[in-house]
């Protein structure tokens, strides 16, 4: 199965894998590329977004090899699950965007434009984010 298709002029990921273990968040994992890391523990590790489309926004990912949250959902052990998402909320709870709220969103499959094959999460705030699409 390609792990890959083309969309417009993007490679978008279909999700379902195979993993590709030189993915740019698997490099990052192994330290290959630098990231501007925010936080890490045992089962994630989150950093800034290169290309940031709001005043935060982070990425936060799993240490596991998973490539897509179909993937994660489906595969990943419950202490992993576990691991990941409660570092998913304590980074928003550091950040101190709890109060003022943030946006979570997971990219799956050529629909959503996911471009990187590894599963992570866009957490995203610092502003009003407005309506969920804009598209
Ligand atoms: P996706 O479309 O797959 O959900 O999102 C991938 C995200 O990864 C994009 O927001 C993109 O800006 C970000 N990204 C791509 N390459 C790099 C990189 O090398 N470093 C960092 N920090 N972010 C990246």
């Amino acid at each position: 199965m390609q792990a890959t298709t083309t969309l417009g002029d993007k490679m978008a990921v279909n999700g379902l894998g195979p993993y590709d273990d030189q993915n740019i968040f698997a490099r990052i994992l192994r330290g290959e590329i630098p990231c501007r890391k925010v936080a890490e523990d045992a089962f994630s590790l989150a950093f800034h977004d290169i290309a940031p489309q709001a005043p935060v926004h982070v990425l936060v990912i799993p240490k596991g090899a998973y490539v897509s949250f179909s993937d994660f959902s489906a595969k990943a052990s419950e202490a992993e699950i576990t691991g990941f998402f409660r570092a998913v909320g304590a980074i928003a709870k550091r950040l101190e965007l709890e109060s003022p709220g943030y946006r979570l969103i997971a990219n799956m499959g050529p629909d959503s434009n996911q471009e990187v094959p590894h599963f992570h999460v866009h957490l995203m705030g610092g502003k009003n984010l407005g309506r969920m699409l804009v598209a």
